[in-house]
């Protein structure tokens, strides 16, 4: 099988995997691993047909009861802690930023890129998702390459767990360089399969998120496929306050995990609703205080459960 990153010509099957978490697919999937980037991947082809069924109803977060105002409380603050610090850390100063975040889901990070000044937008296919992240003007519910069409362009694109969905990753990098001006910026954030956590849980290590997850990346990975698309790397980051430690935990409790069991209340009910807090949602947050310290042990090591890389077009 041919990798999708580097063009070895010859890899082979590694693993036959199954969806663990939402069990909206039958599977079984074949991942096949690359000798030379270590890239773990499905084959395009078996899957493009049927990509669009592999998320299930219920994956965008909403809120609808007293238990998901504290979530959402939760993840703004591991959002504007974790990744818009990040942002703001890049482009000190900087004034209305204009960003576009892809694949923004309920668009928590556009939600509070805005409240901090800049001129963030975000992208987003699901038309579940846009409607729950009601701001008017600011999504677009478009391709990437309707945005060309329109002639957007952008000073910073994120993309924050979105590579790693692509069947075709050298390409579509390629073609955001039509959104970008120059210089411009692009932070990629995926799970790192070279990471401690993906080498202790192996196939049941949550960052594989099978059949999602279509191409699962080394850093080495990351760096030589946005090098290959033209991009200049300027920074790493190992750690991820909000992703590294809830992947830990979510290996090892998939049953715990928020989303599986929000997707799984709307598969039964057909609401998301929790009907409150739940004993389960405290157990979870307990667990993600006691693997935050080894989530930053591992990404010390640089051995990360994500990879967060800042690359420019110059
Ligand atoms: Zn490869």
């Amino acid at each position: 099988m041919h990798c999708p990153v580097c063009d070895y010509p010859d890899a082979k099957p590694e693993l036959t995997l199954a969806d663990r978490f939402f069990e909206t697919s039958p599977g079984p999937f074949v991942l096949y691993s690359c000798p030379a980037c270590r890239t773990l991947f499905q084959d395009p082809d078996a899957i493009r047909s049927s990509i669009a069924s592999f998320y299930p109803a219920g994956y965008w977060w909403k809120q609808d009861g007293r238990g998901s105002r504290l979530e959402r409380a939760y993840r703004d603050w591991m959002v504007r802690n974790d990744h818009l610090r990040f942002v703001l850390s890049l482009f000190k100063g900087q004034k209305r930023l204009r960003c576009l975040d892809i694949g923004c889901g309920e668009a928590t990070f556009v939600r509070l890129a805005l409240a901090a000044g800049l001129d963030a937008y975000g992208l987003e296919q699901s038309e579940d998702a846009v409607l729950l992240a009601d701001l008017p003007g600011r999504i677009f519910q478009a391709s990437e390459r309707e945005l060309i069409e329109k002639g957007e362009k952008f000073q910073l694109i994120t993309l924050f767990h979105s590579l790693e969905h692509m069947l075709e990753p050298f390409a579509y990098l390629r073609g955001l360089q039509k959104l970008l001006v120059k210089p411009g910026g692009l932070i990629v954030q995926v799970p790192n399969r070279d990471s401690l956590q993906s080498r202790v849980f192996g196939r049941r290590w949550y960052g594989l998120d099978c059949p999602r997850h279509v191409c699962n990346y080394s850093l080495f990975a990351v760096l030589y496929l946005l090098g290959k698309a033209g991009y200049r790397i300027r920074s790493v980051r190992h750690f991820s306050l909000r992703d590294n430690a809830a992947a830990m935990v979510s290996s090892l409790f998939p049953a715990l995990d928020p989303m599986s069991q929000k997707v799984k209340r709307v598969r039964r009910s057909g609401s998301s609703h929790s009907g409150g807090l739940l004993f389960k949602e405290f157990a979870y947050l307990g667990l993600l205080l006691f693997a935050q310290p080894l989530a930053a042990l591992e990404a010390a090591l640089g051995r990360g459960g994500t990879v967060t890389v800042y690359a420019t077009l110059d």
